[in-house]
């Protein structure tokens, strides 16, 4: 199975990516993780990135297409893939479809994730990560169970995101509605749009996606 899920910065998709990673068996691909790891890297795409990520302005469609174009070629991603983060603009979208065109792939579908502009600043600014397995975290609405220990592996070691701040989060949601938010009739009229309501707790997002992979299965 091929999904987007598709929502404002914050919205919860690397949350349930996460989730579905595990309970489906599709690899999650997101494109912020990749770009991030490329920037500690220091790789060349890396050293393109960093300046638009730390602005919180969309990076180029040819360095994430490019991105894309390469991790869906691995073997990991016979068995289907969930997009966390791409596409972000329509030529993005355009380029998915022709990457999957060629490989006669089709895509299934794309969950919108709707959450108002005004919670995802409380979900951005108190959002963390585990540093060693990237589990992610918040401080009010996922706690790790004990206090200072990740869930996932042990590690005592946490990070934040240098751009998970108060200055680039409105640039970041004005991305979002200028440049991707045109991607939703876009896939509405390929008939593939599902919405789920991105403002319930957690596991209820979680249910809610399950019964959209479901109809699609
Ligand atoms: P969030 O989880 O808050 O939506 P991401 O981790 O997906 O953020 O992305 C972080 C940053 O990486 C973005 O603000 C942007 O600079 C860059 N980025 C990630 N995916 C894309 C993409 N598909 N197109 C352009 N830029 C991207
Ligand atoms: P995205 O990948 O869309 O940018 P994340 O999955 O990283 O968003 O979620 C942003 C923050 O909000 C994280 O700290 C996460 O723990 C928290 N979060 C995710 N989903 C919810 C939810 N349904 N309710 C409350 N907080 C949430
Ligand atoms: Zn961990």
């Amino acid at each position: 199975m091929i999904i987007i899920l598709l929502g404002p910065p914050g919205a919860g998709k690397g949350t349930q990516a996460q989730k579905i990673q595990s309970s489906q068996g599709l690899v999650q691909l997101s494109t912020g993780d990749m770009l991030r790891a490329a920037v500690s890297a220091g790789t060349e795409v890396g050293k393109k990135a960093k300046d638009f990520m730390e602005a919180g302005k969309l990076v180029t469609d040819e360095i994430v297409v490019g991105i894309i174009a390469d991790r869906i070629e691995e073997d990991d991603c016979k068995q289907g893939f969930l997009l966390d983060g791409f596409p972000r603009t329509v030529a993005q979208a355009e380029a998915l479809d022709n990457m999957l065109n060629q490989k006669s792939l089709k895509l299934d579908g794309v969950i919108e994730m709707k959450v108002d502009d005004e919670a995802l600043v409380d979900r951005i600014t108190g959002r963390y990560t585990c540093a060693d397995c990237n589990q992610g975290y918040h401080e009010e609405n996922l706690k790790p169970k004990v206090d200072g220990v990740c869930d996932n592996c042990g590690s005592t070691n946490f990070k934040r995101r240098a751009d998970d701040n108060r200055e680039t989060v409105s640039s970041r949601l004005e991305s979002y509605h200028a440049q991707t938010a045109p991607l939703l009739p876009y896939y509405e009229s390929q008939g593939v749009l599902k919405t789920v309501d991105g403002m319930a707790d957690i596991n209820d997002v979680t249910t809610q996606i399950n019964d959209v992979l479901g109809s699609l299965a």
